[in-house]
């Protein structure tokens, strides 16, 4: 008869990962329950979408991570229902009953409920979404030197929805494979008409930090030829046209929608529990109307002193959520358990070599230093030695030659065995 308390952990990322760590070693079972069956190092999706890093530098399985853990367990199947009243939720393959719950499920692209834009348009929430944009942009240039002038504009237009971070970066990344791989890689084909588009709904690009930083941005996204639209909002997308507010039409058939993020919400709890499509929890993570069920990371909303609206959806909050939660499921009977708070280590984004953006709480620069700054510190955080020196090395070669060598395509076969 299982005697140790029996803690659920729904979702493997950045929150989930953490809690787990740090529940590590202790009296209590731990089950982590993920849809994947690897960690996924969102931040550099991007130059596993632009061929520049292989997705297994940044994916971690979760195997691997608890390979020599006695208390926690990792079971990879999708969580579809929480019984609160019986203390089990119901997934895909199973039912697990807890003695607590954490919810660290994260968000996923949000189409603002257009199921066209749904279908047409490429999100980059996961690994998979990530190799698809490789595979479907790589079959557009395969595509354009088969049918070069005869091509239809539609496949000349690289466009991207949403100015954050991601967007950004992703075209600061497509604009670099255009000017410096693409000759190289197509030396008699002529380029000149592929544009990266980016369209944002704000007057800037990264409309979250600093004056000086989205003023940087801006220019470093005009000096490397992406075409930055301000101030329009996509109405419609046909898998030809994109439509905007203005009356403005771009024709494309390579459309990445960055434009947000919504919380993977799982039925079951009540409405009281659920604000914005996040969980609502109070200063220690616990979910509203619930008292074994908690929320943390990108899927949590949590209002504070500092943060009257909830906290931003940053790897940071997920990091720093996951140890307070750990902490404070330590505690003994009777033991105060601290209060959640978030202190802004600030934010960075990248676009391009040799051009990069960071506002810290007390110092913002731009430039060179910033893109050193941006890669030292998304080296530190990627898990592993390993993947640590594999992109370390990535990154050097494609610094030192202008190129990196991992522009596969490779697209999974559509038979699909699985052991019945
Ligand atoms: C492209 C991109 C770039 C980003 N760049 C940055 C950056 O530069 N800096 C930064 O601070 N933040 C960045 N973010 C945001 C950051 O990645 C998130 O804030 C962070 O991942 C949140 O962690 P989390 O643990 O809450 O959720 P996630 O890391 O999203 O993990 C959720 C996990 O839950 C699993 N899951 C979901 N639903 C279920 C279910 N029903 N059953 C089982 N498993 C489930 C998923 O498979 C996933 O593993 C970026 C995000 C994206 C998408």
């Amino acid at each position: 008869m299982e005697t140790r308390e029996k803690i659920i952990i729904i979702g493997g990322g950045f929150a989930g990962l953490q809690l787990a760590k740090n529940l590590n070693k202790t009296k209590k079972k731990v089950i982590v329950i993920d849809k994947v069956n690897h960690h996924m190092f969102q931040p550099l999706f991007y130059q596993v979408a632009s061929g520049r890093i292989e997705p297994s530098n940044i994916s971690f399985p979760f195997r691997k991570i608890f390979q020599n853990s006695r208390n926690t367990f990792f079971r990879m199947t999708e969580v579809q229902k929480i019984v609160p009243t019986e203390n089990k939720i119901i997934t895909d393959a199973a039912e697990f009953h807890y003695d607590k719950l954490i919810i660290a499920t994260g968000c996923k692209t949000n189409f603002f409920g257009n199921d066209k834009m749904e279908n047409l348009t490429f999100g980059m929430k996961n690994t998979q979404e990530a190799i698809s944009i490789r595979n479907h942009v790589l079959l557009t240039f395969e595509k354009l030197i088969i049918e070069r002038g005869r091509s239809n504009e539609a496949n000349w237009n690289i466009v991207i929805v949403g100015s954050g971070p991601t967007g950004v970066e992703l075209a600061g990344a497509f604009a670099e494979m255009k000017a410096e791989i693409l000759p190289r890689d197509y030396p008699n084909m002529n380029f000149s008409q592929l544009k990266i588009i980016l369209i944002s709904a704000t007057e800037k690009p990264l409309s979250v930090m600093s004056n000086d930083s989205q003023d940087k941005s801006e220019k470093y996204l005009n000096d490397l030829g992406v075409q930055f639209l301000s101030g329009e909002r996509v109405t419609d997308y046909d898998g030809e046209v994109v439509s905007m507010a203005s009356g403005l039409q771009i024709p494309s058939k390579n459309v990445i929608w960055a434009a947000g993020v919504t919380g993977n919400i799982i039925d079951g709890l009540s409405a009281e529990s659920v604000f914005k499509n996040r969980y609502k929890v109070d200063r220690h993570n616990r979910v509203i109307g619930c008292d074994n069920i908690f929320a943390i990371g990108d899927i949590s909303y949590m209002e504070t002193e500092l943060y009257t609206t909830g906290h931003p959806q940053v790897a940071n909050v997920a990091i720093t959520q996951g140890k307070n939660l750990a902490k404070n499921l330590q505690k003994k009977p009777g033991q105060p358990w601290e209060n959640y708070e978030y202190h802004d280590k600030g934010s960075m984004a990248t676009i391009g070599k040799h051009r990069a953006v960071v506002d810290l709480p007390k110092l913002k620069f731009q430039g060179v230093f910033a893109w050193y700054f941006w890669m030292f510190l998304h080296l530190m955080l990627i898990l592993s030695v390993r993947n640590k020196l594999a992109i370390f090395f990535n990154w050097m070669w494609s610094y030192l030659n202008k190129d990196s060598s991992l522009r596969l395509i490779i697209i999974p076969n559509k038979k699909n065995k699985t052991i019945q």
